[in-house]
């Protein structure tokens, strides 16, 4: 039973990283003219209202999304816009951060309600072209109301056979699809780890998928928290990389750790009148791992992510590593 709703943590730190990654990467994978196959194993809903229920229930995108938006970067630019401030005199934000915003942006008329999630925000990317340059879109989503709202959302695209939403289990699906007919893919493998197995069955689906396609570019999110599991991966993705003589990056992003609350502050009250129990410290750090990068996406990221860091970091622990090797 699928407990887990992205909805509740759309627009987040993690979802940031992860999506400026995935637009950074794609932006250079289209500078060639031949068609990609995008390949999203755990879709999701591809839609989020971050004014809806869910959202600010976890209030997580106060912390990702909504926050980057106020950051002081991106008012300092609008001001220079405005009043003709003399550009020297601002930072300039960095390409991958300026893509990512624009992307979110262009689903926002003027407040941020929309939260586009990884089926759009790499549909933003690709290219109708003609057929045999068309890019293709595949996701997979196995929660039946998060399945059915992929499909509603996307059909609003009117992409004709440029996208396919399959209520199914990514991991297996991912199988078939590889070799893709173009020779060129990008795969997003996205689970909720709610399952330890999550961890083995990411382990299990990239090393399958780099023997049937050794050249395609595999990008692995997943949660930087206290299990064994979860340090483990990056170190098994990383061996395959090696073992296939594979060039691969890694990527990091720890917001730091929360203000303790307040002890004499009032305790916040709920619907029925009574105190709310204090809240869950929610996850603070998240990396995506991808084999067979852009050559490019080093430079982005370690370009981009100070400027995310000072925009979203509040305490101890915050910080970000980009390595890349192979
Ligand atoms: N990729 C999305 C984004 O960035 O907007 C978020 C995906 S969310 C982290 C993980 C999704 O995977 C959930 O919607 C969950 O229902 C779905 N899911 C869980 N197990 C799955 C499986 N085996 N195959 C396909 N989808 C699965």
């Amino acid at each position: 039973m699928l407990s887990y709703r992205h909805a509740f943590h759309a627009g987040n730190h993690a979802d940031v990283l992860k999506h400026m990654t995935l637009i950074a990467t794609l932006k250079y994978m289209t500078l060639k003219v031949a068609g990609i196959t995008v390949i999203d194993t755990h879709a999701g809903a591809g839609l989020y209202r971050l004014d809806g229920e869910f959202a600010q229930k976890s209030a997580e995108a106060d912390e990702g999304v909504r926050k980057l938006f106020a950051a002081d970067i991106f008012k300092a630019n609008q001001a220079a816009g405005q009043q003709n401030v003399a550009e020297a005199a601002i930072e300039s934000v960095a390409t991958a951060l300026q893509d990512y915003y624009d992307c979110i942006a262009s689903f926002n008329a003027k407040s941020l309600k929309i939260y586009p999630g990884s089926p759009f925000v790499m549909h933003s990317q690709l290219r109708e072209g003609t057929s045999a340059t068309r890019d293709k879109l595949k996701l997979f989503e196995l929660h039946g109301a998060d399945a059915t709202a992929l499909d509603g959302n996307m059909a609003q695209l009117e992409a004709g056979r440029m996208i396919t939403v399959e209520r199914a289990d990514g991991f297996d699906a991912l199988r078939a699809l590889l070799p893709p007919p173009n020779k060129r893919a990008l795969v997003l493998i996205d689970p909720s780890y709610e399952m330890k197995s999550d961890y083995a069955r990411v382990s299990a689906a990239v090393q399958d998928a780099m023997k049937r396609f050794p050249t395609g570019t595999y990008a692995v999110w997943y949660p930087v928290i206290p299990r064994a599991e979860s340090h483990d991966l990056p170190r098994r993705l990383k061996g395959y990389a090696q073992l296939a003589k594979k060039t691969w990056l890694h990527a990091t992003l720890n917001i730091g750790q929360e203000d303790a609350p307040d002890a004499k502050a009032p305790r916040q009250i709920g619907p029925d009148g009574r105190p709310l129990p204090p809240k869950r410290p929610g996850l603070r750090e998240s990396g995506m791992f991808v084999i067979n990068p852009p050559h490019t996406l080093k430079a982005s990221l370690n370009e981009a992510l100070p400027q995310v860091l000072a925009a979203l970091g509040r305490g101890r622990g915050k910080g970000f590593a980009v390595e890349a090797g192979g």
